[in-house]
């Protein structure tokens, strides 16, 4: 089946600051044959993999994980900027391009034995994810795979995720 995803991906220039061309996925969500397109690939390409759980990014990769999810029968753990989650947590904290950020996970909700499908909903340099997946596996979790709907291939994310499979539905360079 061939699918037009990039017809369905508003292109924002200049956001959120100059020079910059934004990738915007509302206009996925806004179309149900779209959303749908992208569950359907994630259940097509995990359903017969070893993933016992479901690991999302916040906070667009909370909108892709969770339909997933709930269709795979997995758990599903956030992944939240600091000071959100309300329970006992586990913090990394990682570089930006300009400044740091923390982000979080409940410690009880991640646990040896779970093999880690890792979503978000775009992947540029890959610093999210990675720190994401570090802060997974010094929980005790592997991350089996990272799936993004937009990757940002100039970025050079493979090799920052180097060990880390990583899935995309769209390239855009
Ligand atoms: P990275 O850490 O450099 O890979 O940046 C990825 C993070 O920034 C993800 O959480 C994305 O949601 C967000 N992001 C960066 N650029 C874009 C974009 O063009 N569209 C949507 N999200 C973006």
């Amino acid at each position: 089946m061939s699918f037009d995803l990039d017809a369905r991906i508003r292109k924002v220039p200049d956001f959120p600051k100059p020079g910059i061309l934004f990738y915007d996925i509302t206009s996925i969500l806004m179309d149900p044959e779209a959303f749908s397109y992208c569950i359907e690939r994630m259940v097509e390409r995990y359903k017969d993999r070893p993933v016992n759980a479901v690991a999302a990014v916040e906070s667009r990769g909370f909108l892709f994980a969770a339909p997933f999810a709930h269709r795979m029968g997995l758990p599903l753990v956030l992944v939240r900027k600091k000071g959100k989650l309300p329970g006992k947590t586990r913090a990394r904290r990682f570089q930006l391009e300009y400044g740091e950020d923390v982000i979080e996970v409940h410690e009880a909700d991640v646990h040896e034995g779970q093999r880690i499908l890792l979503v978000d909903d775009l992947v540029a340099t890959g610093g999210t994810l990675k720190a994401a997946a570090e802060l997974l596996t010094e929980c005790g979790a592997e991350v089996e795979e990272i799936f993004c709907v937009i990757g940002l291939p100039f970025l050079k994310f493979r090799e920052y995720l180097a060990g880390i499979p990583v899935t995309t539905l769209i390239d855009y360079e």
